[in-house]
């Protein structure tokens, strides 16, 4: 599997404390970010718990029912924290993660909640996830511009994410097309609610090296304001041999 990756997560300028949650893990292929929220810790808990599932099992996702099932998992494991602790009562968290594939015949995101992924093709950035959230379902259904939806004051109430729905959590499975020279983006809403699109593919297209472009898209967001704590995952996919 040849490809270069870096990631950051940051608190911000705002928040008193980081619940997003990072997992690296480039000589398996699997990286993702989780957004926590709820209860006073339960934030923290929720995103930390999702990717050390993902961590733990992911060695035997390949395909994307075993993902499927992984992200399950994962609901199941924060269900049972809250059952053994209330005072975790409300704690959820998003997850979206990218599986490489060995001899690097695609990419598999695997999604819920409000979390991104992106693949970078130098000059254009393409949106690979659906947001699973209110305002989205309202941009879908005509009822709202895109660019309203940003703004919006319900920006943030999501309709599925792992450990707080009712039922089984909506995890959607994307299987990418990629090419050598390719770039996947994973980011928390903290990245997205700072930059526009055209801003993050201006960073990238000028930012080859993947930690220097992962310091500069948190620079950005926190220049932007830093409402949020930002995380973010770069992954290039390179030709074999390189
Ligand atoms: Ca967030």
């Amino acid at each position: 599997m040849n490809l270069v990756s870096a990631g950051l997560s940051d608190r911000g300028r705002v928040r008193p404390r980081n619940e997003d949650a990072l997992l690296l893990r480039p000589e398996r292929g699997l990286f993702a970010v989780a957004d926590g929220m709820g209860g006073h810790v339960g934030g923290d808990i929720a995103s930390r718990v999702a990717v050390d599932v993902l961590d733990e099992l992911g060695p035997d996702g390949l395909d994307a029912e075993q993902l499927r099932s992984i992200f399950l998992a994962a609901h199941g494991a924060i269900l049972r924290a809250v059952s053994a602790d209330p005072t975790l009562s409300g704690m959820g968290t998003t997850m979206t993660a990218l599986r490489v594939r060995p001899e690097n015949d695609g990419c598999l995101i695997i999604h819920t909640g409000d979390s991104r992924a992106y693949r970078f093709r130098d000059p254009q950035l393409h949106q690979l996830t659906r947001d699973h959230t209110w305002v989205q379902d309202q941009v879908d259904a005509g009822l709202l511009q895109p660019e309203q939806a940003r703004a919006h004051p319900y920006s943030s109430v999501l309709t599925s994410a792992l450990g707080i729905v009712n039922g089984e959590p909506e995890i959607q499975v994307v299987d990418v097309p990629c090419d050598a020279g390719d770039t996947i983006l994973l980011c928390t809403d903290g990245l997205t609610a700072g930059l526009a699109d055209q801003d993050i593919a201006r960073l990238l297209s000028r930012e080859p090296d993947m930690d220097a472009a992962a310091r500069a898209l948190i620079a950005a967001a926190n220049d932007a304001g830093g409402s949020d704590n930002i995380t973010v995952a770069l992954v290039r996919l390179l030709a074999s041999g390189q």
